[in-house]
């Protein structure tokens, strides 16, 4: 276990010092495996949004004019000094999110140490466009940093998240107010550590803590901030651009998912089992691309769900910081009953409970954890609420489809789409869907790969805008387009 205690306080970082709150309050950290308060956050407010702008807003001219050569050393000696304490940061993810601890190891650290890396590396090799115009000369495209950057992030994967959004903006060079989720700000807290002590340039990096109305929202509508990247639920996202937007302040919203899993007969049913059982569960569901809607070929319908209810039933919930862990906790209590609020929504709405549907209790200081075991249902149509709500927790549904384009159609009788997953073994069959599903990211055969370069977000409610590659750099930069006429 990490090392924290109750005295522990999650402190603001900003132009390189540490504070507490200037209300002088604290808001409690909750270890979701014991339900137990483990360290203090400050519970900062409009003031010390102000004056975490204000630092970046100092910092803008030095960070904005350094070589891309410097700026990609600064960021990363960031990634190394995560790097070196990554055993760390992995244990602190694990308490503070509920997450299994091999999960925290294998992919939220690493993640996030390559999201510095690969932005440090972009700094260098970002490039803009020029165009030749018969008869009149050249139009080149400028591309320079906005100023100040709001990254404002959720608490499922938090380091990966936050720092998803931190790094290109900073690569582009921009300074940055950033505000992980109060639900989770460990690792927040950490990078902020690891920044002071590898002496990161002072106001480039500023971190603050507290709430999303009290803190979050200071941040997002200061004037003197002119991006907003933000991940983080559909409403919160439609209230920051009833904000934001009247500001005319640019916005990247990665928002809230109900991902259809299609597969079909042909597929390869071993790789689909198993993958399906990671990407209906991996972290407790609480992924925005786990697929919560499982859509299957008729024909292999039965078989389909006794392999897979027998799977998931073998997935043991337990201790998130025991090396065998694969289901840890769900991240608060809050959160907790509003799952099992869905399971009994599902099962009004003539759902059929296959495994799981309930909290699990275990023994002794864990006996206060908020533990859900994992949960299949079948029976509902795609237009139940069950079905087109986000529940984001260790919940599918199973549904049939005869045709493609009857799996097509209830794939996309959701108002989401950010990710879908396709399992066939064949080509046109892959292509066409893929084309016709609406989302933003397609898996076909696979989940949750991941290469850096490409675009990463959501149609419909699911956002607005790309992450990812040099989307994210475009994102955090103006273009200017300067047109030089000369004689031909
Ligand atoms: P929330 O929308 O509740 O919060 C996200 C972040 O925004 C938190 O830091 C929150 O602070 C802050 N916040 C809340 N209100 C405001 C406000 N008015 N102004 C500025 N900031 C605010 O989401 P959750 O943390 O509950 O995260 C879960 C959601 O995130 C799910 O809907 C999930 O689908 C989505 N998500 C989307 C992803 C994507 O890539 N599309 C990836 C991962 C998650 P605080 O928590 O302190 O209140």
């Amino acid at each position: 276990m990490a090392k924290f205690t109750a005295m522990t306080e999650i402190l603001n970082f900003i132009d390189g010092r540490f504070s507490a709150a200037d209300s002088g309050l604290w808001l409690d950290n909750i270890d979701p495996s014991t339900g137990k308060v483990y360290s203090k956050i400050a519970r900062s407010g409009a003031s010390d949004a102000d004056r975490a702008v204000k630092a970046a807003k100092a910092a803008f001219p030095a960070w904005s004019k350094l070589p891309a050569s410097e700026r990609f050393s600064h960021i990363m000696r960031l990634a190394d000094g995560i790097r070196q304490k990554s055993e760390a940061f992995a244990k602190a993810e694990s308490v503070d999110n509920g997450k299994p601890v091999s999960l925290a190891r294998a992919v939220d650290i690493p993640r996030a140490v390559s999201n510095f890396e690969f932005y440090a590396a972009a700094a260098m090799h970002y490039a803009s466009s020029s165009h030749y115009t018969e008869g009149v000369g050249i139009n080149y495209t400028l591309r320079r940093p906005i100023g100040v950057a709001a990254c404002i992030s959720p608490w499922n994967l938090p380091l990966y998240l936050f720092s998803w959004k931190i790094a290109p903006a900073l690569a582009a060079g921009n300074t940055v107010v950033a505000k992980p989720s109060e639900i989770t700000p460990m690792t927040a807290y950490m990078l902020a550590e690891t920044a002071r002590e590898i002496n990161f340039p002072k106001g480039v990096l500023n971190i603050i803590h507290g709430l999303g109305g009290e803190a979050g929202e200071p941040i997002c509508t200061h004037p003197d901030v002119g991006a907003i990247s933000f991940t983080g639920g559909t409403e919160t996202g439609k209230r920051i651009i009833s904000q934001a937007g009247m500001q005319f302040k640019k916005l990247s919203l990665e928002l809230g998912g109900k991902n259809p899993n299609i597969i079909f007969a042909d597929c390869d049913f071993d790789k689909m089992l198993s993958t399906t059982v990671r990407s209906s569960f991996a972290n407790q569901g609480q992924i925005c691309l786990c697929g919560s809607r499982i859509l299957v070929e008729k024909s292999i319908y039965k078989r389909f769900r006794e392999a897979f209810t027998a799977k998931v039933k073998e997935l043991e919930v337990g201790n998130p910081a025991s090396e065998s862990t694969r289901m840890g906790a769900v991240v608060s209590e809050g959160h907790m009953k509003k799952i099992l609020s869905y399971i009994d929504l599902a099962q009004q709405e003539g759902g059929r409970i296959l495994c799981g549907g309930n909290r699990v209790k275990l023994e002794g200081e864990l006996s206060g954890g908020y533990y859900v075991a994992p949960t299949v249902i079948e029976g509902l149509d795609q237009q139940c609420r069950t079905n087109q709500e986000e529940i984001f927790g260790p919940v599918v549904t199973l549904d049939t489809f005869e045709t493609d384009e009857e799996a097509v159609a209830k794939a996309n009788a959701t108002p989401y789409g950010l990710a879908s997953t396709i399992w066939t073994s064949d080509l046109n069959r892959a292509h066409r869907t893929a084309e016709a599903v609406h989302a933003g990211i397609v898996w076909v055969n696979c989940w949750l790969e991941r290469d850096l370069r490409t675009p990463f977000g959501g149609v419909k409610n699911s956002g607005v805008g790309r992450e990812g590659g040099f989307e994210a750099m475009n994102f955090f930069t103006e273009p200017k387009n300067v047109c030089i006429a000369y004689n031909q």
